[in-house]
């Protein structure tokens, strides 16, 4: 039987302090250093620019700069559809959580195929409303993504995020905080200096849509290499 090879390594993404000021989102921290695993990494390889970002015209500015490769490359994905589960939480009256899950990705879904699938399977990407596991400085995140790196029974180098919401906050922050995680789960691994764009920094009173300038991002994004979606060259397998 095939197991999958696990590399734990994981990212605390930028999350929202809750505190009585409004809040920054985080800094990005660092990865663990895959190297130190002995893992001998695949080369970076561009990839065809998915049809859904390549139809939209680029036009106007970015925020590219702001975005961080990580140790494998941009941190991108290489198949489709990305498929995105749901958990809800428990208490969720009128399902205001469930239903700002699931109007994120269909934003996003404008800019690359998102597919929802059932929680009880794995997904590429997993929404969650439970309290954040971390903590910055002994204060409770209000919003964060996590990515971790595996490589799967064929020998090839993927990722998956987790995203976490908490359900305790306003309808409009929940959407605002679920499309901007997504965003970084999607590739932006980086925030935006303006205020007009979801991956802005910090919270707003009025969150805005994905802008334009989120979209010529997030574009220039896929246009990068990546170890992602290659094979390890010494891997063999294994089970
Ligand atoms: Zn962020």
């Amino acid at each position: 039987m095939k197991r999958h090879r696990c590399i734990w390594v994981w990212v605390v993404a930028l999350g929202l302090i809750l505190s009585r000021t409004p809040g920054n989102w985080e800094s990005l921290a660092g990865t663990a250093n895959l190297t130190r695993q002995n893992i001998q990494l695949p080369a970076a390889v561009h990839y065809p620019l998915p049809p859904s970002l390549a139809r939209i015209p680029p036009q106007g500015e970015d925020y590219f700069d702001e975005v961080q490769p990580v140790e494998v490359g941009y941190l991108l994905w290489t198949e489709f559809p990305i498929t995105v589960a749901i958990e809800p939480p428990q208490w969720d009256p009128n399902q205001v959580w469930q239903r700002a899950a699931e109007q994120a990705i269909r934003e996003w879904s404008a800019y690359l195929p998102l597919k929802i699938v059932d929680p009880s399977v794995p997904a590429n990407i997993r929404l969650l409303s439970q309290r954040p596991a971390t903590s910055n400085n002994g204060r409770a995140r209000f919003a964060e993504t996590r990515y971790e790196l595996f490589v799967d029974s064929q020998g090839v180098l993927r990722h998956r995020c987790r995203i976490v919401v908490r359900p305790s906050q306003a309808p409009k922050f929940v959407l605002a905080a679920l499309r901007h995680e997504l965003g970084h789960a999607l590739g932006i691994w980086g925030h935006s200096p303006w205020p007009t764009d979801a991956l802005y920094f910090a919270q707003v009173a009025d969150p805005p849509p994905i802008s334009q300038r989120d979209v010529n991002t997030l574009r220039r994004v896929y246009e990068q290499p990546t170890r992602l979606g290659q094979r390890l060259p010494e891997w063999t397998p294994h089970g």
